[in-house]
């Protein structure tokens, strides 16, 4: 009796086809496979707003409110998502970074879209044009006109600014990524202008270890000397110039960092052999292999201390084998699309630096992301090993990054995080976007979150409570990440 009673009921959206039911494509309930799912996500998770916490979108264009002339221009100028998909399907480069018109650029994106099925590039393409501009059509050579169309017409009404775009997808705070050595005067701005969304500055230091390539790295020393009005020629003048660039980062709002890692960097050194190493590579001299090790594990402590000295969190993106083919990144530099997942081994250096903190009561708040899925439950379990209780979820299991930022890699790392933590902890999504329409892979987030709750609750496996479900799900899409980074 009670069996029966729990007998999944889908409420969805019936097209009629040759006597089959089948459900149509992207309806309101997308993703969401039960009646319980999607009560969850219309009546909870689809209302909170929007905190993204982490992406790499220009605060420039949001201190002048840019305007986009093209869907090329907002869709394909910077998304090496797409350049892939399209190179893939054996697209000319001339029309994905090179000097091909917008729209000849925009037809071989509809080329490829119908190619995609499957890959999440096919649904989040048809989600932003649904939410941002009511196309309804499926996209591809027939209707490519047309939707170019109709949607730069509308890109040319104000109410497709940047900051309208923003205001549209309901995000009520932004964190951008930026270099120690920045002037903070494109957040400045936006602030001076009243803007309702808070657009705060994070740090990233990554080039400040950046020792292997001598020349590069004195580059930037020199721009950090300027920044921060002080002469570095000394490890120690160097922390001193990081700190007075962190305390001018923490004066203008920001309150997190984040660095982009092959693997974690944790191997003994002494202080003496910092200060030997920093001078040699300061002289220009090229270090082995060993002493640039040394160098980064040093810097990565001391990131930690300066971040945990002001209260921050700091997030490690991990795992990235990054310009993997050198031809193309001759020609076209670094982020166009030849990346790939890495396999450094990671969970001892990993424990050893967070341990060092640790004991030294100075580990912040920690968020982890990695790219290898087979690494899932590694980190899933990691992050036990350094929660103190000081602080809900303190050490967290980043959501699903790059490759592994759709459905799939969403539910993998969701289930390595309900099986090895606490879900309901979970500070969950931000986009990572290069793009001002990329808000929808909050949505996108959020069915699947609710798809998963509501799963088990039809399976009978969790509670149909849904004052506590209701509450999870608001904390997991807005509330935890709010507490959490206090900003
Ligand atoms: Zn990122």
């Amino acid at each position: 009796m009670l069996a029966a009673a729990r007998v999944r009921k889908p409420v969805l959206a019936i097209e009629s086809f040759n006597g089959m039911e089948m459900k149509k494509y992207m309806d309101e309930n997308f993703l969401l496979q039960t009646e319980t799912a999607q009560k969850l996500y219309h009546h909870h998770a689809a209302k909170m707003p929007i905190l993204d916490y982490h992406c790499h979108i220009d605060p420039k264009d949001i201190a002048e409110d840019r305007m986009f002339k093209t869907m090329t221009e907002i869709w394909l100028y910077g998304d090496h998502y797409k350049w892939r998909a399209m190179r893939t399907n054996g697209v000319d480069e001339r029309y994905c970074t090179g000097d091909a018109t917008d729209w000849e650029k925009f037809e071989k994106w509809a080329e490829t879209l119908p190619n995609a099925l499957r890959n999440p590039l096919y649904n989040w393409a048809h989600l932003e044009l649904k939410r941002f501009f009511g196309v309804d059509e499926i996209l591809n050579v027939k209707t490519a006109r047309r939707i170019y169309d109709h949607c730069n017409e509308k890109l040319n009404t104000p109410a497709y600014s940047c900051r309208n775009i923003i205001r549209m997808a309901n995000v009520n705070t932004i964190c951008t990524t930026d270099d120690p050595v920045d002037t903070l005067g494109y957040h400045q701005q936006i602030k001076q202008d009243g803007f309702e969304v808070a657009v705060l500055p994070a740090w990233r230091p990554d080039k400040a270890m950046m020792v292997e390539n001598p020349v590069f790295f004195n580059g930037y020393i020199d721009k950090l000397e300027e920044a921060a009005g002080t002469e570095i020629q000394s490890f120690d003048a160097l922390m001193d110039a990081l700190d007075v660039r962190h305390q001018f980062f923490h004066e203008n709002g920001c309150r997190l960092s984040d660095h982009g890692l092959d693997t974690v960097y944790a191997e003994p050194y002494t202080a003496e052999e910092i200060k030997v190493i920093f001078k040699k590579v300061r002289g220009g001299n090229s270090l082995s292999e060993g002493e640039a090790l040394k160098f980064k594990s040093c810097m990565l402590y001391e990131f930690g201390i300066l971040d945990h000295s002001r209260g921050w969190t700091q997030q490690f993106h991990i795992g990235a084998q990054r310009n993997n083919n050198t031809r193309l990144f001759n020609k076209l530099g670094p982020d166009t699309g030849f990346d790939s997942i890495g396999d450094k081994s990671v969970a001892e250096p990993l424990a050893r630096l967070l341990d060092r903190l640790d004991q030294e009561d100075r580990l912040c708040k920690t968020i982890l992301y990695n790219l290898n899925p087979r690494d899932n439950e590694l980190y899933a379990t990691m992050i036990g090993n350094f929660q103190d209780g000081s602080v809900p979820g303190k050490i967290q299991y980043g959501s699903g990054w790059w490759f592994l930022d759709q459905k799939d890699g969403m539910q993998k790392q969701m289930n390595a995080l309900s099986n090895l933590g606490l879900l309901s902890r979970f500070v969950g999504m931000l986009t990572d976007s290069r793009s001002f329409l990329s808000y929808t892979r909050h949505e996108y987030f959020r069915r699947t979150l609710c798809n998963l709750l509501g799963n088990d609750v039809e399976n009978g496996e969790i509670p149909n409570d849904m004052e506590l479900l209701g509450t999870m799900v608001e904390n997991i899409c807005y509330n935890n990440a709010k507490n959490y980074f206090n900003f």
